[in-house]
């Protein structure tokens, strides 16, 4: 029997997994491979929650392979030579994966594609992760989009994504063992972590997520989506960002039922992956460089003490602290409150927006190597289709729109337990007043920071958007 890898990346799932369907499919018995490659310039290390969500990730995987008669097989290094290695060791024919979309990922890929040709073994790719390539959506001059809307369109206008592919039932495993390292050494966790109370890796909880929300919250996403104290919003980020379902399935089990508000504000929100992906693809270094390229000339300030405020929760804004104490908590963020920590870093401390990309790489579950930098730089004004720099979230009127009970603060901020709605936003006419060790005082004034923000930006010359 001929012997083939399937090499898996962000695409830790059995079920609608083309490269393993197609291995099996061309009669191959089956060698299942991850590399932890760190070492492949350009390709962005694991943050600290995301290690560990990928350990976890990685272990349902192996049990899940295990319980069809083959395993996991573990390695670390430049994956362009350990799949080279693996390929003689194991006599392989064939070596199938599916596609990645950053620069490094892609160009690592084609030279290992071609130096597999060269030695007579063929290489598959595969679309798993997205539902249109980069390259099948162009506007009508054949260019690639730079604005959501139209391209969402255009991707919704293209044929129906298709039935996903069940998961195999058994694997044929080569004869012979390959050695190859442990998850404990491949990613060896310091300290427990706290993760675990909030999360549970792997596909089988990817699956029940999705029903769970479908269920219970999908008729009513277009309304709440935006209220955090809500778990109105389905959580699949991380499950996404591992691969551990495909938008392919969400989208099946979406479409599946009676169309509704909720269903196609939700399909958009998988829309606006597709769109980080698309720009992923065709601008690349996005974690590195400000689309609109005027940005990098800002008058960025490097204030450490505040930073680190901001990074640990004390900025004297409650909407604020509470998402950075969520995220320190529970590794993820809820979207609006991404959003208005992400435009307090930038705009009312004037901090590079690399500076807040990399802390939420570090601390999401879900950091995306897409979604993460395009998020930030559609928050600071610096990418394609995005918030004008001009619009500065008040982070007090941001509080009392989306969290007018204060329940969210609250959850995040026990010390603000005790205030009557009319101060939870505002804790500094609280009466009576709040002591400074038991919540601190604004490190910024609003208007005069907004004022700050606008004054940099006013000296800004217009420059082209990268490309697209
Ligand atoms: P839902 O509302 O249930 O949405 C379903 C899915 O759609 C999400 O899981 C996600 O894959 C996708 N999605 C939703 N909103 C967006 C969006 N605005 N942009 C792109 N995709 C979206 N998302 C990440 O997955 N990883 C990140 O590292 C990340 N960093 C962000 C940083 C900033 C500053 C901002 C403003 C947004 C960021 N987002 C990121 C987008 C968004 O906040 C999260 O996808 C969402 O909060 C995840 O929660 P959910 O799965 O419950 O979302």
């Amino acid at each position: 029997m001929s012997h083939a890898i399937v090499w898996f990346r962000a695409d830790l799932r059995l079920a609608d997994n083309p490269a393993l369907a197609a291995a099996l499919e061309a009669g191959h018995a089956v060698i299942p491979v991850y590399v932890l490659d760190e070492e492949t310039a350009g390709i962005r290390a694991f943050g600290t929650a995301a290690r560990w969500w990928l350990r976890q990730s990685l272990q349902a995987l192996d049990a899940a392979l295990r319980s069809r008669g083959s395993r996991l097989v573990l390695r670390r290094g430049p994956a362009e030579q350990v799949i080279d290695e693996l390929v003689t060791q194991c006599q392989a024919d064939a070596v199938y994966w599916n596609r990645l979309y950053d620069p490094a990922s892609r160009d690592r890929d084609a030279r290992l594609k071609q130096s597999l040709l060269a030695r007579g073994v063929t290489a598959h790719s595969f679309k798993a992760s997205l539902l249109t390539e980069p390259w099948e959506a162009r506007t009508k001059a054949g260019l690639p989009f730079k604005v959501f809307t139209p391209f969402w369109r255009a991707c919704r206008a293209q044929a129906d994504p298709g039935r996903p592919l069940d998961a195999p039932t058994r694997l044929p495993r080569p004869a012979g063992s390959l050695a190859g390292a442990s998850i404990a050494s491949l990613l060896h966790q310091e300290t427990p972590s706290d993760l675990a109370a909030h999360w549970t890796p792997g596909e089988a909880s990817a699956v029940d997520r999705l029903a769970s929300f479908l269920d219970d919250d999908l008729e009513a996403y277009h309304r709440q989506r935006d209220i955090p104290a809500v778990d109105a919003t389905s959580r699949l980020s991380p499950h996404l960002a591992f691969g551990e379902l495909s938008p392919r399935q969400i989208w099946r089990a979406v479409t599946a039922r009676r169309p509704s508000p909720g269903g196609e504000k939700f399909l958009a929100e998988i829309g606006w992956r597709e769109f980080s992906y698309n720009l992923l693809f065709h601008v690349g270094g996005l974690d590195r460089h400000s689309m609109r390229a005027e940005f990098d000339d800002l008058p960025w300030r490097d204030q450490p003490e505040l930073i680190d405020a901001w990074k640990h929760g004390r900025t004297g804004y409650p909407i604020v602290d509470a998402g950075m104490r969520q995220l320190l908590a529970t590794g993820w963020m809820h979207n609006r409150v991404r959003m208005i920590t992400a435009s307090f870093l930038i705009k009312h401390l004037l901090v590079d927006w690399r500076i807040g990309e990399r802390w939420f790489w570090n601390r999401l579950v879900d950091a995306d190597p897409a979604n993460n930098p395009v998020g930030w730089q559609w928050v600071a004004g610096s990418g394609a289709d995005a918030a004008p720099f001009f619009r500065i979230f008040n982070p007090v009127l941001q509080g009392e729109k989306f969290d007018p009970a204060g329940a969210y603060v609250k959850r995040w901020l026990p010390e603000l337990a005790h205030l009557p709605p009319n101060s939870t936003h505002r804790p500094w006419t609280a009466d009576p007043p709040l002591s400074q060790q038991r919540y601190p005082q604004p490190i910024v004034d609003h208007a005069s920071a907004r004022q700050r923000a606008l004054d940099a930006f006013a000296g800004l010359r217009r420059r082209p958007l990268r490309s697209p």
